[in-house]
């Protein structure tokens, strides 16, 4: 008899669910989103000619893929590949990624991207219909030790800054290889580091912290007069690889305002898949020669994490930092393998379904897809206009 209750409230309760949830009820809750997504790498192809307003299904991003995902707002990653540092050609790369995005992304398709550098423009270009593209550069070695270099960027239109990507550049550590002894370390930012960061407030363009080693995180945090972000990484509590936050990191990043852009990469989602992507990574080539193998390695080899995955590392965060603290920064194109439901950007609304499933509000949900990082936005806006003024 007991067990029967117990089946009939768990029944009530999962109908009652299933019956406010509508495929109806869920679409026009997403679209009445405003959706921000801080980190896509579409930009890797389309500077070698892909071009992203042919609808195929080879990739992650599209542009009928970001419609149907309702995604408002993008920044694509001026992302420069560790091994541009030997023969100083990280800013001539750097230019490239920057050109793809003017040129080659919202240049080409003015009907559907407008040039964003601002949070008001965010909001102005959504409300006009289209999708407002950002720029963040991923690497800090592309400014090549030069604060000139840093300031040329912004005025193109950068708006974030990733101090490092998987190596350690000049002045900050990064989590890549900050275990190997025969990379030069700084023990997280150099006195030119720190120069950085001020360099960065002054400007108004965000500091993020992912890929960076944790040193460089605490520098970063005490450093920057205005909230920091992660663009792109997930919760170590939940996978315990490096590139994710601790408990610690997300707690501090919030206190101060900022936020943590949770991350889709299977491989930051689930220990399984990070186990399975580690074996599969040692086991192929490293670089471009080894890319299609190492892709093809994956689809046998790596478990897909799924969005449930996603949802509980979103979740995690909130538990940690707030619910002020936590956003979206998918890394869609950037990596071999995305979660089950989640799969590429037309999939965002299977994601505002679970959260709503997971008991998050509207309101809640409103600013985990964009208020929070349009708030940071404005507090790093606001500091380079009292900077300004003195
Ligand atoms: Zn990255």
């Amino acid at each position: 008899m007991r067990a029967i209750c117990l089946l009939a409230i768990v029944l009530s309760v999962s109908l009652a669910q299933t019956r406010s949830l509508t495929d109806a009820e869920v679409e026009r809750i997403h679209r009445s989103m405003l959706l921000i997504d801080t980190h896509n790498d579409i930009t890797s192809r389309t500077v070698d000619g892909y071009d992203i307003g042919k609808n195929k299904n080879d990739g992650h991003t599209n542009i009928a893929a970001l419609k149907e995902g309702g995604v408002g707002a993008q920044f694509f990653a001026v992302y420069v590949a560790p091994g541009y540092v030997k023969g100083n050609r990280s800013a001539h790369r750097a230019l490239e990624m920057i050109d793809t995005v003017r040129h080659g992304i919202i240049e080409r398709y003015p009907n559907d991207f407008a040039f964003a550098a601002t949070a008001a423009d965010i909001e102005r270009i959504h409300k006009q219909g289209k999708i407002a593209a950002l720029m963040g550069i991923e690497g800090g070695h592309a400014i090549e030790d030069n604060l000139g270099l840093l300031r040329d960027y912004f005025d193109l239109g950068i708006r974030y800054m990733t101090l490092t990507h998987t190596n350690t550049n000049g002045w900050a550590d990064s989590s890549g290889d900050v275990n190997k002894p025969e990379v030069e370390h700084h023990n997280g930012l150099t006195p030119f580091g720190k120069q950085v960061i001020h360099e960065m407030n002054r400007l108004g363009m965000m500091i993020d912290i992912s890929h960076v080693a944790d040193k460089t995180f605490w520098d970063a945090l005490a450093e920057s007069r205005a909230p920091i972000i992660a663009s792109h990484s997930s919760c170590r509590a939940l996978c315990n690889v490096p590139r994710n936050m601790t408990d610690e990191m997300i707690a501090a990043l919030a206190k101060k305002g900022g936020v943590i852009q949770i991350n889709f990469n299977c491989g930051f989602l689930s220990e399984k898949s990070a186990a399975a992507a580690k074996a599969v990574q040692e086991s192929t080539l490293p670089g471009a020669a080894g890319e299609d193998a190492t892709i093809a390695e994956y689809k046998k080899k790596v478990p897909p994490a799924t969005l449930e995955d996603v949802v509980a590392h979103i979740d995690h965060a909130v538990k940690v930092g707030g619910i002020d603290a936590v956003g979206i920064g998918s890394d869609f194109d950037g990596v071999f393998c995305t979660p089950r439901g989640l799969e590429d950007v037309s999939k965002f609304p299977n994601l505002t379904r679970a959260l709503l499933e997971k008991g998050y509000s509207e309101e809640n949900i409103r600013k985990i897809y964009g208020g929070n990082i349009l708030r940071v936005m404005r507090a790093v806006e606001a500091e380079a206009k009292r900077e300004a003024a003195n």
